[in-house]
């Protein structure tokens, strides 16, 4: 049988909530199909640990779970401590060595949930967002000098290689064919950056013609906002640089009815290094400890760390169980407005997944 090992980091705030949903949905799942088996060892990185010790993950962190075959990763951030030292001492820090480049975020409306959109009630909007994951904006690359004097300075330098934009783009290209559309939109900010957009228009190009049964078109991230909320229909795949993407990303969150619902999986496409799966909402302080936080975006998560894993059989049955629980009203949280709590919203999921005879 088919031995898979997981890192769990459930990490700050609801992390811990969701997670902890989250693996006994997977348990229940490979229960189920019965031709695998997942271990999952905790790791408790986070903000706690950073308080006491001054790391948010250990010097070796990284080894103690390079060897895992996947990371289902909660939330990091807490009110008390700044975003950029919690962001950059433990998601990026996994994300970036791990080079985990590809950021993939699937958005649907899921039956029973509402969009904030006037007519649209679910097929119109079904799109996955690829985000740069590794340089663009992010990088990281930049530096502040005469810190407090009039003078002061601050750049963060958007950096865009040649390699890191040819294989986003031919990762994108790829996943544009997969769907049935076969339709790919590049967003870019070509008219007012005109170097690193530039280039990635070209690159974008370049790589369209190893790819000639995928069409696709171009944006500029402004009018991409615009299209997303009005004309959602035309959209299907998109790739974006780190920024955009991620900008984007939380509107199709919002436009597809909850932060609390939307997945999203940091690949590492060669699979040289373990992949992470992720809801994409934080640790969301102000619900953290009552029980309520919506576990479906981690479900779905845990979707794609399946299909990742080579079993879309057990991946296709948990979305199954996941779309029986946002179908029925009385297991929405109250992000959805419903008043259904988290454990009752795991175990409709677990009976589910256990009751699936198909
Ligand atoms: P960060 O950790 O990135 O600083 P945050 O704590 O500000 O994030 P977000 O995740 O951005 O919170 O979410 C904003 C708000 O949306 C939260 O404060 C919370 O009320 C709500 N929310 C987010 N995720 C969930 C969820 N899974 N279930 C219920 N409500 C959620």
């Amino acid at each position: 049988m088919k031995q898979y090992r997981i890192a769990a980091i459930p990490g700050d705030g609801i992390g811990t909530e969701v997670i902890a949903a989250g693996i006994e949905a997977l348990a229940a799942s490979a229960k189920r199909d019965g031709g695998f088996a997942l271990s999952f060892d905790r790791f408790d990185w986070g903000t706690d640990r950073y308080k006491k010790t001054g790391r948010l993950m250990p010097e070796d962190g990284l080894e103690q779970i390079r060897a895992h075959d996947a990371i289902l990763f909660g939330a990091v951030g807490a009110p008390d401590v700044a975003d950029h030292i919690t962001l950059w001492g433990l998601r990026l820090a996994i994300c970036q060595p791990f080079d985990q480049y590809a950021n993939v975020r699937p958005t649907r409306i899921l039956p029973g949930i509402v969009s904030p959109l006037r007519n649209v009630t679910g097929p119109e909007l079904d799109w996955v967002i690829v985000r740069e994951n590794s340089e663009g904006e992010y990088a990281g690359v930049g530096g502040r000098v005469h810190k407090g004097l009039p003078e002061e300075a601050a750049t963060d330098v958007a950096m865009f290689t040649r390699s890191g934009v040819t294989r986003i783009m031919r990762f994108a290209f790829a996943l544009a064919r997969s769907r049935p559309r076969k339709f790919l939109t590049v967003v870019t900010k070509s008219n007012a950056q005109r170097h690193g957009m530039v280039m990635w228009d070209e690159i974008a190009a370049e790589v369209a013609r190893e790819f000639p049964d995928v069409n696709w078109d171009k944006m500029l991230v402004d009018a991409m906002t615009m299209r997303m909320t009005l004309r959602p229909e035309t959209l299907d795949t998109i790739v974006a640089t780190n920024l955009h993407a991620d900008i984007l990303s939380d509107l199709a969150a919002a436009l597809a009815g909850s932060l609390g619902i939307a997945p999203t999986a940091n690949l590492n496409p060669e699979r040289k290094f373990p992949s992470m799966f992720e809801p994409i909402h934080g640790s969301a302080f102000d619900i953290t400890g009552k029980g309520i936080a919506n576990p479906v975006g981690t479900f779905w998560s845990a979707v794609m760390m399946l299909e990742h894993l080579g079993q879309p059989v057990a991946a296709a049955r948990l979305m199954r169980a996941v779309e029986f629980a946002t179908a029925n009203k009385s297991l929405h949280t109250p992000d959805l407005g419903g008043r259904a709590m988290t454990k009752d919203v795991t175990r409709a999921v677990c009976e589910a997944i256990a009751g699936d005879n198909r």
